[in-house]
């Protein structure tokens, strides 16, 4: 029995130490694949040990979780398109969020007397962060999918006093709860908080755009974390806890990486109902789309010696990205000097740019960050936009009344020629009118990213054949 415990705690140990390993591998797209499969591997070690534990009573019903749970996440994982990946992991909170919910519910079932005021408030934080995990995430999926309800902020008069008074009536249930935690009122007390919590979790995330739904998943992933680490505590396992904690420590983190890189603030994103209609006159749009065909389009890149390729959404949304490999190497053989302009909110997810490239093969070495392509923008003569809108709209620089106002963008109208890549006249994430595609030194080459691109490789390779 003893050296049991201990085994399970030098497993833990080493879990955890995978873990942080496994986050600081991570921080490196070359190592991330490695940092995962390790980080995946303390995980298996912790639950095998965890199984061996003696207050394990009932096999059967985790093997039936397991079996369910793997069942729901393998066709989830299979019927997820990359593009969908946001909204999974929305879920995938949601459901973290879940399964602490109902850790605080089993244990004050199992003892609903005398689990004192400390007992009382961990038991109050794991259910109510749990439930607005759970609450907040199924509406962050519904937006970001467009299903029951729209990607627009819901705003009503009264919306701050309306989640005041429900996050009083939480704390309220929470203090009767804790000085209180005898049946039934405790029963009472608990379902009353579990409910507002759920009600908060949809108060919470109405209000916050789509094109803000990232930094909502983000601060959503942080929240399962915290109601993780909070039924670590509850079932007293200390791995739970360090592992809920990191969770939690790295959803803050990446949350304040996205909105550093929108420019914003949490508050503002959790206040400003980003993506409303916005009043004033805004900067009129100033002259006309000039479209380009693909033989033209093949001449300005047959000329040019520094290329800068900004790809976007609508790169991941054409599965473009192979094809860009090919028209880089074209572009290359040619003598001209590719790289690739990222910016951090491109796509759908933090690094979604990144992942796709890298799937392509294309160098680590040729991606460039915002800051640093930015001040060498004038030296490009052709930038290459590949189904991307809001991170290079001027508008976020020129216009006070954009939603987008603020935001670093790529200055994509600083090159000398930009080429757009787009299906047609479809606006951004955030939906609002591109002020450079208008501009004089910029040309629409309209199609699917990866046909436009296709027909490009075309006249690179019959250019050589010729
Ligand atoms: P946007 O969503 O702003 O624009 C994508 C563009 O791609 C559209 O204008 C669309 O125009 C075009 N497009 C779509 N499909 C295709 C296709 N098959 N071929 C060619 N073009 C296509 O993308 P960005 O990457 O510029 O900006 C990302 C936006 O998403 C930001 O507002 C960001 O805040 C938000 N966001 C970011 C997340 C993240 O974590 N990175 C997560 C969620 C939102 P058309 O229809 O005319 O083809």
């Amino acid at each position: 029995m003893e050296q049991l415990n201990t085994l399970i705690n030098i497993v833990y140990i080493l879990s955890a130490v995978t873990f942080i390993l496994g986050f600081k591998l991570m921080s490196n797209p070359i190592s991330a694949r490695r940092g995962n499969l390790i980080s995946a591997v303390g995980m298996g070690a912790a639950i095998i040990v965890t199984l061996m534990d003696t207050h394990v009573e009932r096999y059967e019903f985790i093997l039936m979780g397991m079996v369910v749970g793997t069942l729901i996440g393998l066709l989830f994982a299979f019927r997820t398109p990359m593009t969908g990946m946001p909204q999974m992991v929305g879920l995938l909170n949601g459901f973290g969020g879940t399964a602490s919910l109902l850790v605080a519910w089993a244990e004050f079932h199992a003892h609903p007397a005398g689990q004192g005021i400390f007992g009382g408030i961990v038991l109050w934080l794991t259910a109510i962060i749990g439930s607005v995990t759970f609450s907040g995430s199924l509406i962050a999926w519904a937006k970001l999918e467009e299903k029951f309800i729209s990607g627009k902020p819901v705003m009503y008069t009264g919306q701050q006093f309306v989640t005041g008074a429900v996050l009083v009536g939480i704390l309220g249930a929470g203090i009767m709860f804790a000085l209180d935690t005898v049946a039934p009122e405790a029963y009472r007390y608990f379902a009353l908080f579990s409910v507002l919590a759920l009600i908060l979790g949809v108060l919470l995330v109405i209000p916050i755009g789509g094109a803000d739904m990232p930094v909502v998943i983000c601060l959503l992933n942080s929240y399962s974390g915290m109601a993780a680490c909070a039924s670590g505590f509850i079932v007293q396992n200390n791995l739970l806890i360090v592992a809920g904690a990191l969770v939690g420590a790295s959803g803050i983190i990446l949350t304040l990486i996205m909105c550093k890189a929108m420019n914003r603030s949490v508050a503002n994103v959790f206040l400003g109902g980003f993506g409303a209609p916005v009043s004033g006159s805004g900067v009129d749009v100033v002259g006309e789309l000039k479209e380009v065909k693909a033989d033209d389009a093949y001449l300005m890149l047959e000329a040019a010696n520094r290329v800068v390729i900004v790809p976007g959404y609508g790169m991941a949304v054409s599965q473009a990205q192979h094809a860009v490999r090919e028209l880089t190497e074209a572009l290359e053989k040619n003598g001209a000097e590719v790289s690739f302009a990222i910016h951090p909110v491109a796509g759908r997810m933090p690094g979604h740019m990144n992942v796709l490239l890298a799937e392509a093969n294309i160098s680590y070495d040729a991606m460039v960050e915002m800051d640093a392509i930015n001040p060498t923008m004038e030296t490009v003569d052709i930038c290459m936009i590949i189904g991307a809108n809001d991170v290079v709209n001027p508008a976020a620089q020129e216009d006070k009344t954009s939603p987008l106002w603020g935001m670093p963008i790529i200055e994509a109208n600083r090159a000398r020629t930009v080429i757009v890549m787009k299906r047609g006249k479809g606006k951004g994430f955030a939906g609002v009118e591109n002020l450079l595609f208008y501009r004089n030194n910029c040309r629409m080459l309209y199609g699917d990213a990866k046909g436009s691109l296709q027909a490009l490789i075309g006249e690179f390779k019959s250019a050589a054949g010729s």
